[in-house]
């Protein structure tokens, strides 16, 4: 048992493992973007004015996604849903924007003016710098990340897996079109709207003041192109996370509570492979059991010199 709690925060055994791989999965969530400032939008912030902004996952809820170590293998991800559909959402579920549509973009303004503003941590410009490095060495890292936010590019990442869509692109609700759009506010009618507190009321802008395809003869209605709860994620990138995952020879996941699927499965699944897989995070979470290593505290301090250049790097 002693030895066994060594080895949970050995960063020296992390490192061999970190000398030898070739092909790195960082999996990324709220914890790193928090990291620059950005609102995790849990516990006591979780609400924005009345509602809900994260869904509760019940037992019941969480019944469906106990999954055996041995299923791990067998699973596809590309039909699961994010994440169990199971209870009304008000702000970020398709039913919401469909019947209002001006509370949802109030909502997803208010996020994207959080992050227009913020700039990469350590922990984004220790995975970008990374990255770069060890792409002249002939070996690759990639990020999945859960987070919305543009901070991973914005550090120089160059190979990034957005799972839960972008705050900063919108979709076409019409014609499909996704673009990046960063323009501050999105559009004048929601200017110095989106304020989060409880006795604000909504806007009612109306739907033809939100924001609007600039496609030409399109002037479709527009959305955030996140995935909202109870949607399926994207059979693109889960393609990409799929080979990611059977490719890579370590693992890190970085500032997620590990409790939003799939996301949550991507570390444990590469461990039942018997891949080393270390979790930097604030606690342990449900999944830190499946993982060889734990480091525990703000990634901002324990990921930096995990990814630092190794003795053994040819500069
Ligand atoms: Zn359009």
């Amino acid at each position: 048992m002693y030895l066994f709690l060594i080895r949970l925060s050995d960063m020296s055994e992390f490192r061999k493992a970190f000398a030898k791989a070739k092909n790195i999965a960082i999996i990324t969530g709220a914890g790193v973007s928090a990291e620059s400032g950005v609102p995790t939008f849990r516990g006591e912030h979780e609400k924005w004015r009345k509602w809900h902004s994260q869904v509760h996952l019940n037992k019941e809820a969480m019944s469906d996604y106990n999954i055996l170590p041995s299923e791990l293998h067998s699973l596809n991800l590309s039909t699961w849903i994010y994440p169990p559909p199971s209870l009304p959402q008000d702000l970020a579920s398709p039913e919401a924007f469909s019947r209002n549509p001006s509370r949802v973009w109030e909502f997803y303004h208010y996020r994207r003016e959080l992050v227009l503003d913020k700039k990469p941590s350590a922990v984004h410009l220790a995975i970008a710098e990374c990255e770069a490095r060890l792409k002249k060495q002939g070996r690759s890292v990639v990020v999945i990340t859960q987070c919305q936010d543009d901070l991973h590019r914005q550090a120089g990442s160059k190979h990034v897996l957005k799972i839960h869509g972008s705050l900063l692109e919108t979709r076409c609700m019409s014609c499909g079109q996704v673009t990046v759009n960063k323009q501050s506010p999105i559009c004048a009618a929601l200017k110095s709207k989106g304020a989060p507190g409880a006795n604000v009321s909504d806007a009612q802008i109306p739907v033809d003041k939100l924001p609007r395809c600039e496609e030409r003869d399109c002037r479709g209605l527009l959305r955030p192109n996140v995935v909202f709860f109870g949607e399926t994620l994207d059979s693109h990138i889960l393609t990409n996370v799929e080979k990611e995952m059977e490719l890579c020879d370590l693992c890190l996941v970085v500032g997620t509570s590990s409790i939003v699927y799939p996301a949550a499965m991507f570390g444990p699944r590469v461990a039942a492979r018997g891949v080393p897989v270390a979790e930097f995070n604030m606690n342990t979470t449900p999944k830190t059991e499946y993982f060889m290593y734990h480091f525990q505290g703000p990634c901002g301090t324990t990921l930096p010199p995990a990814l630092a250049p190794h003795e053994s790097e040819e500069l």
